[in-house]
């Protein structure tokens, strides 16, 4: 057994196992020993003590090696030492409580989780340690240095979301990252750039903080806007402007399928009228107030003058501010029939009546009244006509903002898994010219940061800011002040997507440390840690 244990330069004796530890006395094998001060060799032994040593497990128990150390005297009599230690073998360090093989399992666990399951860990496999040890050995792991960089991925990450931001850097070439820095500001980017001023390429957002620095401290090197955060903040931005459109969409949705719907000819028109109360008609009051703020603003009062003495948020007069004539609003938000309609289409295929309808409704969460559901579906072909409806089953379902401007991102309609969804799409496109042209430039924006020609850009920030939506100018304002950034984005392959996989792998080492760690705990781990 001894020799299937075997060290480097050390000869074990014979084992045996106390309390349940397997224990091994051991000794240096070498005769005569080097002078770490003069070099000299010497053979005359001053003393000896014991070292002990944890080993790696056997079967289920722990090994301790007892190794003797000897002392030795220094033959050469103008050195410095009289008497100095031997060293035993590379695999036994100094002041060590374990072998070299031993800590480095420990630590390589160590890195891929947090101390309290590292700690809970070692011991089931027979190596005891504590959370606090197994802390210490993590901040005892060296850093290596970092090698040359040429091209750099600079993204910031949430290290207290909202109250400390860190930065983190990528090795482009091999997606490793190469450090952790505190803050977002650029300040500590500036004295890391410092030291390399052999990179060539550096990819980040849009952020100014970054694109300053580098500017400052590496003016030689090109600067790439990155195309995901491109495509992301423009996918933000398309997202906003839907969300403010998707009233007026949702009402020229349900408009259609309930009026002008060819597929069932059958049902006179009539019968299908909303009343025009339930369709968005706005009280006498609010159109008053908009027409006050209206006047106001044109008189020269601010945002906070108009919200205070009309007693309205400053929200509302700003949304009132963009707009010339008063928005309908969409009956969506008073009494979301969609969501009941299986509720109402069964109830009135099976002759019920309204209370009862109204009351399976109520049950399920409605939360308009009676006399509403009435005015809104005494007409409705669903009750005057329910087999007739029922046949046809158009769906008014209408599709979330996130997902009309995710399916905006598809090139290819047909790819839209869910029919419905689809169908919902394809009606909504062919309603709105304006959706239609935002997607067109949804669509040419991928394609132009996939390709390289970079002539395409100015025509593509010409069309968008035609389409005269005030969210939409600004991200082409946007990129306007960044040119050359998003010009190189365009034109090279460069992209952070790497990047942003370390952040994610990132915030996910932060989990694992229940958010707990401390940043230079976290440094370690996010540089050093194999598969986390
Ligand atoms: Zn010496």
């Amino acid at each position: 057994m001894v020799s299937l244990i075997s060290l480097p330069g050390i000869s074990f004796g014979v084992v045996c196992v106390i309390d349940g530890i397997i224990t091994i006395p051991a000794r240096s094998k070498q005769k005569s020993v080097q002078c770490p001060c003069c070099n000299i060799m010497s053979k005359r032994v001053h003393s000896s003590y014991t070292r002990i040593l944890r080993d790696l497990p056997i079967s289920t128990h722990c090994v301790s090696v007892h190794l003797t150390v000897r002392k030795f005297f220094c033959k050469n009599t103008e050195c410095e030492k009289k008497i100095f230690t031997e060293q035993p073998g590379n695999e036994i360090k100094a002041y060590s409580r374990m072998t070299k093989r031993t800590r480095d399992m420990l630590q390589n666990i160590l890195l891929e989780v947090s101390a309290r399951k590292g700690s809970y860990i070692a011991n089931l496999i027979s190596l005891p340690i504590s959370p606090s040890t197994a802390l210490r050995m993590i901040d005892s792991l060296p850093i290596p240095p970092t090698e040359k960089v040429t091209v750099l991925g600079v993204d910031d990450w949430a290290y207290r979301k909202g109250l400390t931001y860190g930065t983190v850097l990528v090795n482009m070439e091999t997606g490793e990252v190469i450090d952790l820095l505190i803050g977002r500001d650029g300040v500590s980017l500036k004295g890391w750039l410092a030291k390399h001023p052999e990179i060539e390429i550096v990819t980040r957002d849009r952020a100014s903080a970054y694109s300053s620095t580098v500017s400052s401290m590496l003016p030689n090197a090109i600067q790439v806007a990155d195309k995901f955060h491109l495509l992301k903040n423009f996918s933000d931005c398309v997202y906003s402007v839907i969300r403010i459109e998707y009233r007026n969409l949702a009402i020229s949705m349900n408009e259609k399928s309930l009026q002008t719907e060819p597929l069932h000819p059958e049902i006179p028109k009539e019968n299908e009228k909303v009343p025009l109360n339930a369709k968005g008609e706005r009280n006498e009051y609010i159109k008053y107030r908009f027409e006050k703020v209206k006047a106001m603003l044109k008189d020269g009062a601010g945002l906070k003058t108009v919200a205070r003495s009309l007693q309205i948020s400053r929200n509302a007069v700003r949304r009132y501010a963009k707009v010339d004539v008063l928005p309908i609003k969409s009956i969506y938000h008073k009494y979301d029939y969609n969501e009941y309609l299986e509720i109402i289409s069964i109830g009135f295929s099976e002759g019920k009546s309204f209370p009862k309808i109204y009351a399976r409704m109520k049950e399920a969460g409605f939360k308009g009244s009676h006399s509403a559901f009435y005015c809104q579906f005494k007409d409705h072909p669903m009750r005057t006509t329910p087999t007739v409806y029922k046949a046809i089953n158009i769906k008014l379902r209408l599709l979330s903002p996130r997902k009309i401007s995710r399916y905006l991102a598809f090139k290819d309609l047909s790819k839209i898994k869910d029919e419905t969804d689809r169908e919902l799409m394809e009606k909504l496109l062919s309603k709105s010219s304006t959706l239609k042209k935002i997607r067109e430039q949804v669509l040419t924006f991928k394609e132009l940061l996939l390709g390289n020609n970079v002539t395409l850009l100015k025509e593509w920030m010409d069309r968008t800011l035609s389409i005269g939506i005030s969210q939409l100018q600004s991200f082409v304002r946007g990129l306007m002040g960044d040119i050359e950034a998003v010009k190189n984005a365009v034109e090279t392959n460069w992209s952070n997507g790497q990047v942003e996989g370390q952040v994610n792998r990132l915030k996910s080492i932060k989990r694992q440390m229940y958010g707990r760690a401390s940043f230079e705990l976290l440094r370690r781990k996010v540089i050093l840690s194999k598969v986390g």
